[in-house]
């Protein structure tokens, strides 16, 4: 980031007339300089303002809850919170030794407070929606889905909005296909740690893995990831790909399951590679021979059972009209309805090829890792590296080659469906899943089409369920308690985030709409956040010595991980 500060080394003097425009220019905005001193200080950038009730004494206050951004261009500081906690998590699953304990309950208070706050933003959607704020939407629609990601980090299980429930009609074959391998089928062990092998000296040791997939290529490329002939290079197969990448690696630890007999776990975390098509970096348990792990990658694909896309039907300014009485489109000049999703999925015959397969490509690595090895923390940080970036930006694009590259991709990304009630099927002639007014090809909201995306609209870290036997939320606790015990060690009594909870049952929380007149300004908000990290971090100096303070407070990865418990 820029810091606006550091215009004064400029060598040059300074001869701005007091209040020109170039002088106003120079002097950093106070938001800038505020943001600035929170990233320094670890606190978040975009705080929502949350109104505490105390239910016992009606006593009401403010209070900053942080953003929970995972991406270091929405907010540095939650971005890196989120991502210590997911190398903590990696850490603690990839060489446990015992069975991990069964799925918690979960903690159903947070839950609570988070279905709450869920509502309100579906309020404030709606408010800024008839506003006609679309800058507002978007950001409320991003934090939407950080509290869904929440929630199913918490192991609720299911949507809140039913966006695109794929629910088949009809049952597929499950023969195989003729061109994939076949794979062994054992019976599943409940078993989720690897096995234990013991050196002659009697030492013990016990192996883990570090896997990588790769999706397949499109044509080959330059040492910078473009293509070598842009007219053949496959865009449109590496947009869907990339659209389908989840399913193929859920079919993919299915499968491995089978063949290798026992319940394998994995903390996996999805990356782009130069030429931008996704790969998958796996710390596994427990070790799985070479061989099987290539037998399964080359025999695992996943059909999808769409109706084809060849050519479009509606392109430019000829498209599909609404109609409100039927509730559906028809044609701009015969005026006959389009086929329904239902009618077009059915019209795919026993005999008819899927839509699109998906396979991995050839390129598969596979390295065995020993507990508390040099190696397992490098491959830890390779693990996590990425993953406070959106996927366009993990490579530098620096040249026009590679700027045109991207630019092909994303136009191949518009244009392709993303899911049953994608848009992008009126350009194809079929009305999409539960079809609405104002519908147009390219302009979906799908995750998918967006630039930053590459494609992958899913979930950029993937943890089995048994990996360390605590959900993310509990890894979180695990940190805030770590402080809240030093404290009490040496009789310091909290005040600040890790002061002991008041009972959690008899507060209310509420979320602020914008425009409440009660809401403090943003930059209010931060300056209190940093307030409150100072106050605490002068408690924690105290608890940890002099000189050791200002340490423990910074972004230091050995000190206590005081970012990630406020
Ligand atoms: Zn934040
Ligand atoms: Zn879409």
């Amino acid at each position: 980031m820029t810091h606006p500060t550091e215009a004064p080394t400029n060598p040059l003097p300074v001869t701005d007339r007091p209040g020109s425009r170039a002088a106003r220019l120079r002097a950093p905005l106070a938001r800038q300089v505020v943001e600035a001193v929170a990233v320094d200080n670890g606190v978040c950038v975009r705080p929502l303002p949350m109104r505490r009730t105390s239910l016992d004494t009606g006593e009401t206050q403010i209070i900053p809850v942080p953003c929970g951004a995972t991406l270091a261009s929405k907010c540095p500081s939650c971005a890196e919170r989120a991502r210590r906690l997911r190398i903590a998590q990696c850490k603690a699953g990839w060489h446990l030794d015992d069975e991990p304990l069964p799925d918690p309950d979960p903690p159903s208070d947070d839950a609570k407070a988070l279905a709450v706050l869920r509502a309100d933003l579906e309020t404030a959607r709606d408010e800024v929606l008839t506003a006609g704020d679309v800058a507002q939407v978007r950001e409320i629609d991003e934090l939407i889905d950080q509290v869904d990601a929440e929630l199913t980090d918490l192991g609720v299980r299911g949507q809140i909005t039913p966006t695109d429930r794929d629910r088949p009609r009809r049952t597929r074959s499950t023969k195989r296909r003729q061109d994939a391998p076949d794979l062994p089928r054992l019976p599943v062990d409940r078993r989720t740690v690897g096995r234990t092998f013991t050196a002659p000296d009697g030492t013990a040791w016990r192996p883990s893995m570090f896997l990588t997939l790769t999706c397949d290529s499109y044509g080959r490329v330059h040492s910078d990831g473009t293509p070598v002939d842009p007219g053949s290079y496959d865009y449109r197969r590496a947009a869907r790909d990339a659209i389908h990448f989840p399913k193929l690696l859920d079919r993919f630890w299915q499968n491995l399951r089978r063949s290798a007999g026992w319940d394998v776990q994995y903390f996996a975390a999805l990356e782009p590679q130069r030429r931008l098509a996704p790969h998958l970096h796996a710390a596994i348990r427990g070790t799985v021979p070479r061989v099987t792990l290539r037998l399964v990658a080359a025999a695992t694909y996943h059909q999808v059972w769409w109706p084809t896309t060849g050519l479009p039907v509606y392109d430019g300014q000829r498209l599909p009209v609404w109609d409100d009485a039927t509730g559906g489109y028809h044609d701009p000049d015969t005026g006959d309805a389009l086929p329904s999703w239902d009618a077009a999925v059915d019209a795919i015959g026993e005999d008819d090829e899927p839509a699109h397969v998906v396979r991995f490509g050839p390129q598969l690595r596979a390295d065995g890792v020993t507990a508390n090895s040099a190696n397992t923390g490098r491959m830890i940080g390779y693990l996590t590296k990425y993953l406070t970036k959106s996927l366009d930006a993990c490579h530098a694009v620096d040249t026009d080659r590679q700027r045109a590259h991207v630019d092909r991709l994303a136009a191949a990304l518009r244009y392709e469906p993303c899911s049953p009630t994608c848009a992008n099927w009126l350009r194809y002639g079929i009305q999409p899943r539960h079809p609405r007014r104002e519908l147009a090809p390219g302009r979906c909201t799908g995750k998918a089409h967006r630039r930053e995306t590459l494609g992958f609209g899913g979930r950029r870290v993937l943890v089995s369920r048994h990996w360390s036997g605590k959900t993310l939320t509990d890894h979180r606790h695990d940190r805030v308690d770590f402080i809240r015990q030093q404290l009490e060690a040496l009789g310091a009594t909290g005040t600040g985030p890790a002061a002991p909870a008041s009972d959690p049952t008899r507060l209310a929380w509420t979320l602020l709409r914008p425009g409440d007149p009660a809401a403090p300004r943003r930059e209010h908000l931060i300056l209190h956040a940093i307030a409150q990290r100072h106050a605490w971090r002068a408690q924690l100096g105290l608890a940890t010595g002099p000189g050791t303070g200002e340490k423990a407070g910074g972004s230091s990865a050995t000190g206590p991980p005081l970012a990630d418990a406020a």
